[in-house]
């Protein structure tokens, strides 16, 4: 699946309708906090104006739930976007009707329009036919650069594709080629490491890893499931119940297809969920029956970085312990380390793993953080992502 991009379309003269991931983070007083997403977008709109094209972006921010909400509105985006495009940019107050229409129809070549979030309309989220039309209506090219919002077929990620002639932004192209070459054709070793808390939302990934990885590695909260499938006692760990025995069945797979699994064989417990907790350092057969494992530990730490030493593709998603609370951060700061030091390429889901590696300065020596946690989840599951799919094939 090879998807056109900016570069494969004649867009001078044109009006360009952007998807972009302009849902940042702000503070009481409106003020973004982290302006990242938007300086993201920077490449692809730069691209398009330089192609002599009028650029109408669109983005959600929050969850207004269909209504319109003004602590949800675009306004400090907006700023923002002059401050760093150094040009003026026009934000609208809607994403749709006639006066918006008005004013895209009084736009100039190079001219930069911004629409209202597109979530004061609940028809956004149901990927309602009419209201895609009338965003498609707006312009001649769409271009989608949001890939974390590409899982939700949304009207603007996925109903805008049915009217309008759709590619891919630099951004979305780029995880779809790191990705997507990891999964068709990576550099082997080829190892998958997952952690976090949620087993349930990465049976799906592991699943689908199991047919093409070397090794598995699992660590994080996800880790107790898999160690009371294998039958330790894991005290008050996190543990996914309904899991265990499908997390039993994933290494018996693995096990029979010759992939290495390893899970962690000791773990820093603590007596009670918090950053003062007493900790002790114990094996996997040791969790005392009233404590809880936050971390992995430091032999666990020592075998995973040694694995992860000898791969060429590293794909890894989830944290190794609770890394807010600094007594369990350890066990993901070596991993995030062992990564920046494995000369391989390395691939950071986007989330958690995303947000550690980041706070740790590892982030400029990985070849690519993901924008997009649950997008980037899904598309390792082997799904197509809707707002993806809908693009044009080159
Ligand atoms: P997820 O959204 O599934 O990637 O989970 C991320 C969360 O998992 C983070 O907030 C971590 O604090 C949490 N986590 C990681 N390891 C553990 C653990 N051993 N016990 C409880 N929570 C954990």
């Amino acid at each position: 699946m090879v998807k056109a991009t900016v570069k494969d379309m004649d867009m001078k003269g044109k009006r360009v309708l952007v998807r972009v991931d302009f849902n940042v983070p702000l503070d009481g007083n409106r003020n973004i906090t982290d302006d990242t997403r938007i300086r993201a977008a920077l490449p692809t709109i730069k691209y398009i104006l330089d192609q002599g094209s009028k650029i109408i972006l669109m983005s959600h921010l929050g969850r207004p739930k269909g209504q319109r909400k003004e602590e949800f509105n675009l306004d400090p985006v907006a700023k923002r976007l002059r401050e760093l495009l150094k040009q003026p940019v026009l934000k609208l107050n809607d994403c749709i009707g006639e006066d918006v229409e008005a004013k895209i129809a009084s736009m100039k070549d190079g001219d930069i329009i911004l629409l209202e979030n597109l979530r004061f309309h609940k028809e956004e989220e149901t990927n309602d036919d009419e209201f895609a039309k009338a965003l498609a209506s707006l312009a001649d090219i769409y271009v989608n650069d949001a890939f974390g919002t590409s899982h939700r077929a949304h009207a603007s990620t996925s109903g805008v594709t049915k009217f309008l002639p759709g590619v891919a932004g630099f951004l979305l192209k780029k995880e779809i080629e790191v990705m997507g070459k990891a999964l068709s054709a990576p550099e082997r070793p080829f190892i998958a490491i997952l952690g976090g808390a949620k087993v349930k939302d990465k049976v799906g990934v592991i699943s689908n890893l199991i047919d093409k990885v070397d090794s598995l590695i699992i660590g994080g909260g996800m880790a107790y499931t898999f160690l009371k499938a294998k039958g330790f006692e894991i005290g008050e760990s996190i543990v996914d119940s309904e899991k265990v025995s499908l997390a039993g069945d994933l290494m018996e797979k693995a096990e029979n297809k010759g992939i290495k699994f390893l899970l962690p064989v000791d773990v820093i417990v603590a007596d009670k969920f918090a950053e003062d907790a007493v900790v002790k350092i114990v094996g996997v057969s040791e969790i005392p029956r009233t404590w809880q494992a936050l971390d992995i530990g430091p032999e666990t730490r020592e075998r995973f970085a040694q694995e992860i030493k000898k791969a060429k593709t590293i794909v890894w998603n989830g944290p190794m312990g609770v890394f807010e609370m600094k007594p369990f951060a350890e066990g993901t700061r070596k991993i995030a380390e062992a990564l920046a030091d494995s000369g391989a390429v390395t691939i950071v889901g986007g989330g958690d793993s995303a947000a550690a590696v980041l706070e740790m300065g590892f982030a400029g020596r990985m070849t690519h953080i993901s924008t997009g946690g649950g997008a980037s989840l899904e598309f390792l599951e082997g799904k197509v992502l809707p707002g993806i799919e809908g693009l044009k094939d080159i």
